[in-house]
């Protein structure tokens, strides 16, 4: 993620330093929104290579 080189508004640090509130919030933010991020994909991935068992298994089960 790039929110590493984002300087705070309010105490003009990195936010990815958590000086300030400010900062600190921000940076969780990025930090929940970017974890979402890797989840979502890796959630599809699974959900689809389910669904693949299920039909594996009842084309099997019909044969
Ligand atoms: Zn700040």
């Amino acid at each position: 993620m790039t929110y590493d080189r984002l300087v705070c508004a309010s105490c003009a640090a990195p936010v990815s330093e958590g000086r300030c509130p400010v900062c600190r919030a921000n940076r969780e933010r990025l930090q929940q929104e970017s974890f979402l991020g890797g989840l979502n994909p890796m959630a599809l991935i699974a959900l689809l290579a389910v669904l693949v068992a299920a039909v594996a298994l009842l084309a099997h089960q019909t044969v």
